[in-house]
């Protein structure tokens, strides 16, 4: 039998695309609270609200993950870990690993210099560790296979976490800075598929802001993702599954192609079944870098053909956090990139939190949900 999940993503303030997602499910006898990310200092008390709202009784946060040092993910923390009872803060601090680290970074030889140099490179996730001490919170590193309440954590693995920390350009230079460029090549070249002349019934009007990015007209099935690849510091982000009796959900945070296969194959090689979410979170507010064809193959299934109706889809989701003004997310590239895989892309922008649970989606206050219709045109390289 499934137990109960709400799984809660905020919707950032206007202009400013950011994550926190606060999720409440049955687990081993209990209810446990488990908050994803904080957002911006500045939106850390609509988290709060929101939790008090909802989960007064609850009294605690049983869990809470700051994926990776991003202020619109990590800046927040600090404010939720002085003003709510948090009982286990998961952050990975890469100065844990000083000791470690020291003969690789040139310029450094002292590790009470590197340290302190890490910390600060870091800042928002020493300011959470910070306030965790204060507050008598246990903190700990969630690496691949560690277990979260109903979550396991798939990326990143130890190894992957310092190299990334090593390609960062936060930190000091390395003498193996050829991590840098040292990236993979997509999986698998995209699918072909013939273009099709069945469209699909946008569910909402189209919300996209006006980009400065050139757009190209572009029929159901191709895709266009950009040659970059995201930043180091993205692909540290801390990517969490969970399989409510078969609805599963993969949290991705900022993960990049990188994170997100390395997630993919820890899977594999511990037999966890990924197939078929029910809620995927595309990465970094939908931006191009994350993905390509090869890694949503991988994740989600080939291209398929074109829906007649989106209700007539099954239900799985494309979850885009981004803000209401924010003009570059989600990609357009990124809403047809799901839609051609079947899931249906779905953001906050107009809506209030968004909420998926055991029978559906829904939002708060009134807002309307905001489906994404499918665009007729992607970006341009
Ligand atoms: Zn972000």
């Amino acid at each position: 039998m499934r137990g109960h999940y709400e799984i809660d993503f905020m919707s950032p303030c206007a202009d400013k695309s950011a994550d926190a997602i606060v999720k409440y499910y049955w687990h081993n006898g209990d209810f446990v609270l488990h908050v994803t990310d904080a957002g911006f200092s500045s939106t850390a008390e609509k988290v709060l609200e929101h939790i008090k709202y909802h989960y007064a009784t609850h009294g605690r946060i049983d869990h809470l993950v700051i994926t990776h040092d991003d202020q619109d993910h990590a800046s927040g923390a600090r404010v939720i870990l002085e003003n709510f009872r948090v009982d286990n803060l998961w952050i990975n601090t890469p100065w844990t690993f000083t000791q470690e680290l020291l003969p690789k970074f040139d310029s450094y030889s002292s590790d009470v210099r590197l340290f302190g140099r890490l910390r600060s490179d870091y800042s928002d996730l020493a300011q959470a560790q910070d306030a965790a001490i204060k507050q008598g919170t246990k903190i700990h590193l969630a690496f691949a296979g560690t277990q979260i309440g109903a979550f396991t954590v798939l990326s990143p693995t130890r190894e992957f976490f310092l190299q990334m920390v090593l390609g960062s350009r936060k930190t000091p230079r390395s003498s193996f800075a050829g991590v840098r460029m040292n990236l993979p090549q997509s999986l698998a070249a995209p699918a072909g598929f013939a273009p099709a002349t069945v469209g699909v019934r946008p569910a909402h009007e189209i919300l996209y802001g006006v980009s400065n990015k050139k757009l190209v007209s572009a029929a159901w099935g191709e895709e266009l993702f950009s040659p970059e690849h995201t930043e180091p510091d993205n692909e540290l982000s801390i990517v969490q599954f969970a399989d409510f009796a078969g609805h599963r959900v993969l949290l991705t945070a900022d993960a990049g192609r990188r994170g997100l296969l390395g997630a993919l194959l820890f899977a594999r090689a511990r037999g966890i079944d990924v197939s078929a979410l029910r809620v995927f979170q595309a990465p970094h507010h939908g931006s191009r870098r994350n993905v390509d064809a090869g890694i949503l193959n991988a994740w989600l299934g080939p291209i398929t053909p074109p829906p007649m109706y989106w209700d007539q889809m099954p239900q799985r989701w494309a979850m885009i956090s981004a803000a209401e003004n924010d003009p570059d997310h989600p990609r357009k590239a990124i809403v047809r990139a799901l839609a051609h895989r079947g899931y249906r892309p779905v953001t906050q922008k107009g809506a209030d939190w968004v909420r998926f649970y055991n029978e559906n989606i829904t939002t708060f206050h009134g807002s309307p949900l905001s489906m994404l219709a499918y665009p007729q045109s992607h970006e341009a390289n």
